[in-house]
């Protein structure tokens, strides 16, 4: 048994200066715009790319994305 149910991106667009970071680890969820900012298609991450997506959070310098349980 996982544990972790679905979990949820949530974006902190002030905090985000467009790194680009979390696009580089995890670029199916984190998109970056024209402006080199971040924004997700869908804030729900798929089954299975819980870890990646985690990864991708954690490594955002500015602490500009959280993930919270859906
Ligand atoms: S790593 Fe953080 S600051 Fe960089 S684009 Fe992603 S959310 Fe924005």
């Amino acid at each position: 048994m996982s544990g972790e149910g679905k979990l949820k991106v949530v974006i902190n667009k002030a905090a985000c200066c467009g790194y680009g970071v979390c696009a580089e680890i995890c670029p199916d969820i984190y998109k970056l715009d024209e402006h080199g900012m971040v924004y997700v298609e869908d804030e729900i991450v798929p089954e299975g790319m819980e870890a990646l997506a985690r990864e991708g959070a954690d490594a955002c310098p500015q602490s500009a994305l959280k993930l919270v349980s859906a």
